[in-house]
């Protein structure tokens, strides 16, 4: 099952309408998600299928006909969720550790997507095996949530093979989205019900669902049970949206700028939530912008640079991170000229150092044997000695600048 954690409804319809109205495009999926599934009293009626999907309730994406007209949608109940299509085998991981497990989920090649006649999407290959955290980080205007909208069924591309659970988002049925989560960053869940009754209602809409107290276990709201909906906390919210994303037990999940927002306290509540679901063998597809969200999470990591994948690896190994020169910084005490520097270290100084010495090297230990032995002789002390290496962040940085 994906689960997606995206920007609010509000603001995802604003896009959206934004977004038609510019290029007249159709959406696949269709305004009005199953409404009355099961016909039950209360049945949540989001009137957009995103949002839809986001607490859960399957739709029935449609395939749009040769004028790009959306046919009607199939009148059937809800979705039945494929037979061993639930993995419970996660071995529990802390955080993104590089591993990849088991087949191919999400397998992209060549992708493209031009709006009126720009690329947005420039030819894109991407796998995502199931298990892993994906994490996609990219600027402003890259091309990831058009990517993500694609991958989800809810934009068509121009160009390219893509298979996401087996299946090609642009024509996959219910049974296909039951296998999906999604989250909203802002949904609206019941106010006047309890946790416990939200859950339950949305449990009903799925064949196989997660037990209800499992779902609260899993998101931390175990003693939240009894508290309204319309009384919960942001966060708390939060935590909601995941487990209504996660009572029809879906495979795959796409996290949208999960934590946008978020005070550090409730971004950290929130990865534990996500490396949870990980912890269930979910798959998880992660936008961010957070470069320690995906370094804490991410099993791997693409950058995407205004259209295209610039780089791909482990937060340990993007864009050469790990064999990045190290940087040996200091301040030379009062009176000592740089020109005293033991030779190693001077040979590794590349500008005039004036009292901010720097001193690139790729193995810093012998430098920093020759400057501790150098000052302890003289009796200095160097109190601002830093070894520096790259982060995600100058890694991000310095790739998505090469690309403009
Ligand atoms: P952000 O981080 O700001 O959410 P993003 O990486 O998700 O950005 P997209 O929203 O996919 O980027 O947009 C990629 C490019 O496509 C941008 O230049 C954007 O202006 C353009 N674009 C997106 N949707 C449309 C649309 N419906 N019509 C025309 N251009 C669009």
């Amino acid at each position: 099952m994906a689960i997606i954690i995206s920007k609010s409804i509000a603001g995802y319809r604003r896009r959206r309408r934004a977004a038609a109205a510019a290029t007249g495009e159709q959406r696949l999926s269709p305004d009005d998600p199953p409404r009355t599934q099961g016909g039950r009293p209360g049945t949540p009626q989001p009137t957009d299928a995103r949002a839809a999907a986001s607490v859960g309730v399957p739709h029935t994406p449609v395939r749009e006909g040769p004028a790009g007209t959306a046919a009607a949608p199939r009148p059937d109940g809800p979705a039945k969720v494929a037979e061993g299509a639930s993995r419970e085998t996660g071995t529990p991981v802390p955080h993104g550790s590089g591993r990849s497990s088991g087949l191919p989920v999400i397998e992209v090649r060549g992708l493209r997507k031009s709006y009126d006649g720009v690329e947005a999407v420039a030819g894109i290959d991407l796998e995502v095996r199931s298990g892993e955290v994906f994490a996609f980080l990219g600027p402003n205007g890259a091309g990831k949530t058009t990517t993500v909208e694609i991958l989800e069924g809810y934009r068509r591309r121009t160009a390219g093979e893509i298979s996401v659970l087996g299946a090609d988002p642009a024509g996959a049925g219910r049974d296909w989205r039951a296998r999906i989560g999604v989250v909203l960053q802002e949904s609206q869940p019941e106010d006047e019900l309890s946790v416990e009754e939200c859950l339950s209602l949305y449990a009903g809409y799925y064949p196989r669902p997660r037990p209800v107290g499992q779902t609260l276990e899993l998101v931390g709201l175990a003693d939240r049970r009894s508290v309204r909906c319309g009384r919960m906390s942001g966060g708390q919210r939060r935590r909601l949206d995941v487990a209504l994303a996660l009572i029809g037990d879906p495979e795959l999940i796409f996290l949208d700028e999960p934590t946008t927002g978020f005070d550090p306290a409730a971004r950290k509540s929130a990865w534990d939530v996500i490396a949870g679901l990980r912890d269930l063998g979910k798959t998880i597809f992660l936008t961010t912008h957070y470069m320690e969200e995906a370094e804490y999470l991410a099993d791997r990591i693409a950058v995407l640079a205004a259209g295209r994948i610039v780089a791909e690896g482990t937060a340990a190994t993007l864009g050469g991170r790990d064999t990045e020169a190290a940087v040996v910084s200091f301040t030379l005490p009062p009176g000592v000229p740089a020109a005293d520097l033991p030779p190693l270290v001077t040979a590794a100084v590349t500008d005039d150092p004036g009292h901010q010495v720097a001193a690139r090297t790729p193995s810093p230990l012998p430098l920093l044997g020759a400057l501790a032995g150098w000052a302890e002789a003289r009796g200095l002390d160097l109190p601002d000695l830093q070894v520096h290496r790259p982060t995600l962040e100058d890694v991000y940085l310095q790739l998505t600048r090469e690309s403009r």
